[in-house]
């Protein structure tokens, strides 16, 4: 068994980067890390929303939170809104918090079911503090004693940004740079990588290389032939257009998913300008019709001219194959519906931590790595399947054949039980929690037929009270937010 001690990354996108910076600041001097990445290739330029376990990874970078939005252009993602995607014209908001609060073995929305049931009309949402705060455009962080007046956040960013900014991180750490094209790739005679041949000839050898080149894989894959689960036909989009556009007068606190007849389109605010893009299928649209309806439903002047994307929707079916650990784009690629790609590799970078093989790649190591990146994949898989095949739309018959798929067993099982009591259950680490299926269920139109019978213990006026009163808790703060934009001058003005 070769012991690791030099660790190769190959790209410089913000998977390459992200793992230069977590192994190095966790690893330390046990490692040396050299990343590979070459500008006349460039990076993939998108993937600008995220999720809330991305303050965690700046935490344990040491990343000061003002010094990270000045530098990387954030604003702050409170939720999703998704229009049109139960119906054409209404929307609903998926956000990072969860309605009111639970009570031992009874959720939350047992209790407002009931008080539906008895002639309620609030809606769930009401009862969301991360709701009410996207709704009026309000942020500052809250630091609450009750989990009640918790207020989960996440940052939309400019991804470049952020790339340079975790390699000016990682370089000063040690984490060796080398700018150059990787033309060949060298093998030891037991088939792992042995090194890197840079245009030129320059070789880079490595104990462990991890694969940052994007969709190509070019070690995992092109080298390796890893193999691809693809999922494209239970999540037909294969491409997208992207363009930025300028920014609006006003900060949203949230990223808009704007479902259309095939496929859906993103909005997502940065301090400087605004993210746009077109998720779509191309069996529906040619690259010239998915461009102009992007281009027609833009809220501001376009930046740039359009850049398409193409891919393929999957999990690469070994990501750690003998010593090569894929991460990023090469490891699989789940549209970014619910922003998890950049948390993905944030993941992977950490699961590759816990079960580092600093004495040698041990099989049961890399199979336990395997085990776990497939369930994490196939879990988010099954969340962003809900959204499409979940839905009430006739006018196209892109949205009808989405309703007509069979899914997998394991979202089916969930939709069920869901639909039947409103019984959820969060499963083996999966990332979305129940709050989160609950509104998305809810918000693709699914009603719960009963509700837990603990519901059933409050009198009507008692039920009536407790709902008022988390109402009123969850309001209180708003007034003494300020609003978004005035959160991000004041922090960008530091
Ligand atoms: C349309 C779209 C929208 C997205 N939106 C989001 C989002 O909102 N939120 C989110 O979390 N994620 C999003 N993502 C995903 C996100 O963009 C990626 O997960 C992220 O950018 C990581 O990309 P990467 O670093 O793996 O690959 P890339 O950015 O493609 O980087 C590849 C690197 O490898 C290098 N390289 C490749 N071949 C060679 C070679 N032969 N020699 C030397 N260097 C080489 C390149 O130079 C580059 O540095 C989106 C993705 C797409 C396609």
């Amino acid at each position: 068994m070769q012991t690791v001690r030099k660790v190769v990354i190959l790209g410089g996108g913000t998977s390459g980067w992200i793992a230069a910076a977590l192994l190095k600041k966790v690893l330390g001097a046990t490692i040396d890390i050299v990343l590979v990445e070459s500008d006349s290739i460039g990076t993939i330029g998108v993937g600008e929303a995220t999720i809330p376990p991305i303050r965690l990874l700046n935490s344990v970078l040491g990343i000061n939170e003002a010094e990270f939005l000045r530098e990387t252009k954030a604003t702050i993602k409170l939720a999703i809104k998704f229009d049109n995607w139960r119906v054409p014209g209404e929307g609903y908001f998926h956000t990072f918090g969860a309605p009111g609060k639970s009570l031992a073995f009874c959720q939350f929305h047992h209790l407002w079911n009931r008080a539906r049931q008895l002639g309620d009309t609030t809606s769930l949402w009401e009862y969301d503090l991360n709701y009410l705060c996207a709704r009026d455009g309000k942020f500052a962080p809250i630091t609450a004693k009750d989990t009640i007046l918790e207020l989960p956040y996440a940052f939309h960013f400019d991804a470049g940004l952020y790339a340079q900014y975790l390699r000016k991180l990682s370089e000063q750490w040690g984490v060796q740079r080398i700018e150059g094209l990787v033309n060949d790739v060298m093998q030891h005679p037991n088939g792992d990588i042995k090194n890197l041949v840079l245009d030129g000839g320059r070789e880079v050898s490595g104990d462990l290389f991890i694969d940052c080149s994007g969709f190509r894989g070019l070690l995992i894959q092109q080298k390796l032939g890893a193999g691809y689960d693809d999922w494209s036909h239970w999540l037909p989009c294969d491409r997208a257009v992207a363009v930025p556009s300028e920014r609006f007068d006003k900060t949203l606190p949230y990223t808009r998913a704007i479902a259309h007849s095939a496929g859906w389109q993103w909005r997502i605010p940065l301090q400087h300008r605004n993210g746009n893009g077109l998720v779509y299928s191309s069996a529906h649209y040619t690259e010239q019709q998915a461009a102009d309806l992007l281009l027609g439903n833009l809220d501001s002047k376009a930046l740039a001219d359009p850049k398409f994307i193409q891919f393929k929707t999957g999990r690469r079916r070994k990501q750690w194959h003998r010593n090569v650990v894929s991460v990023g784009l090469s490891s699989g690629f789940l549209e970014p519906l619910e922003s998890t790609s950049i948390h993905l590799i944030q993941s992977a970078v950490v699961r590759l931590l816990q079960l580092f093989p600093h004495q040698g790649i041990v099989s049961s190591q890399v199979a336990e790595y395997n085990r776990q990146s497939q369930l994490e994949f196939e879990q988010i898989r099954d969340f962003i399947i809900l959204h499409y095949h979940v839905n009430q739309r006739t006018d196209s018959q892109f949205w009808r054949d989405m309703q007509q798929m069979t899914v997998p067993d394991s979202l089916q099982r969930k939709i069920q039980i869901f639909a039947d009591n409103g019984s959820l259950f969060r499963e083996q680490n999966d990332l979305f929690l129940e709050s989160s299926w609950l509104q998305v269920m809810m918000g693709q139109g699914i009603m719960p037929k009963d509700y837990h019978p603990i519901a059933n213990s409050f009198t009507e006026q008692k039920l009536k009270e407790m709902l008022a009163q988390f109402r009123a808790i969850k309001q209180e703060p708003l007034s003494k937010l300020p609003s978004h934009d005035e959160f991000l001058q004041k922090v960008c003005a530091q």
